[in-house]
């Protein structure tokens, strides 16, 4: 829904090397979803732009978006109103607030409903405990770019590169100190494990949206924002309890999906130890360009999931990214 500024993605590319006039494009899901998850993926998505299937998971992703960007849009004249209702009569607040969700172009059909409906009652809590003063969220889908020359050691020499880093920012709210909050809105599992009879939440998950977030602290600081004070970051994740797991994990761990909201500050060590990490993943992705190396990083759960297993070297196949793409359209 958001309008895109293109205009900003001509300047970049993903497709780089030395010597390139246009600079080296760096996003939250380049960097450390694909990137990170595995460079032989990324060099097939972001490189050689192999297309993928989209999948319900991905429309219903989309769809949740849009309705809760433009739900706080459209609630701006009537949030007085609703939080005038509380707390006698929360479900008046609750019409009001379902009064602001836009209608879709098309009916919903991947249940997206219950989604939206658990974030809105999470919103209820929200304006019911903490009331209207910074109820009403100052970043809706934020799209940043910033510029920077990046200086990297490689084979004992200095070398700079040209860097567009950009996102598209969920949500953020300022704080009570005059800060900023961001958040991101998932609409995947959340997911927790049942270890000596307690249920413990999966670190990887907390690690990679940690990560997530410093990267989007970071390209407020890169782009000198405005709303760059970023003090607390979180996600919430109001389908985690809709997600159907198998019983055990691969461990033999009981495991369950629950929703989700997470909220926690980013100053001192949090802060400190995933920007470095979001350091160390840029230094990676350049030095994967400079030697023109992004080597598969396989595993069996991961591997399972990912578009390109037939044509990847790591499973066999041909690395030839002609061979996919003809298979892809065949497969159409
Ligand atoms: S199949 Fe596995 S190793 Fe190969 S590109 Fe995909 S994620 Fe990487």
């Amino acid at each position: 829904m958001s309008d895109r500024d293109w205009s900003a993605y001509a300047k970049s590319t993903y497709q780089w090397e030395p010597g390139h006039k246009l600079h080296l494009r760096m996003t939250k899901s380049s960097l450390t979803s694909d990137f990170d998850y595995c460079p032989k993926s990324y060099e097939y998505k972001r490189i050689h732009r192999l297309p993928e299937p989209s999948t319900d998971d991905m429309t219903r992703g989309t769809n949740v978006h849009d309705a809760i960007e433009q739900y706080y849009i459209n609630l701006a004249p009537l949030i007085q109103k609703a939080a005038a209702a509380l707390p006698e009569k929360p479900a008046k607040a609750m019409a009001i607030l379902q009064e602001a969700l836009p209608v879709p172009d098309e009916p919903y059909t991947l249940g997206e409903e219950p989604i939206i409906q658990k974030r809105l009652d999470w919103d209820l809590a929200r304006l019911q405990s903490d009331g209207v003063k910074n109820f009403l969220p100052i970043i809706n889908e934020l799209e940043v770019h910033a510029y920077a020359e990046e200086t990297i050691e490689f084979n004992g020499e200095e070398i700079t590169i040209p860097i567009h880093y950009a996102g598209s920012i969920d949500r953020g709210f300022r704080t009570d100190e005059d800060t900023i909050a961001i958040m991101e809105l998932k609409t995947g599992k959340f997911v927790q494990k049942l270890k000596k009879d307690k249920w413990e939440t999966d670190r990887y998950k907390v690690q990679s949206m940690r990560t997530e977030m410093a990267f989007y602290k970071y390209l407020l600081e890169k782009a000198n924002h405005n709303l760059q004070d970023v003090t607390h970051w979180g996600w919430v994740y109001p389908a985690g309890s809709t997600k159907v797991l198998d019983k055990l994990d691969k461990y033999g761990y009981e495991q369950r999906s629950i929703d989700n909201i997470t909220y926690e500050s980013c100053l001192g060590r949090n802060g400190n130890t995933y920007k470095k990490k979001i350091i160390r993943m840029r230094d990676a992705l350049l030095t994967a360009y400079l030697t023109s190396n992004f080597p598969p990083k396989a595993s069996v759960g991961k591997c399972a999931w990912c578009s390109f297993k037939s044509i990847c070297p790591e499973w066999g196949g041909s690395d030839n990214p002609q061979e996919y793409l003809e298979n892809y359209e065949e497969e159409k």
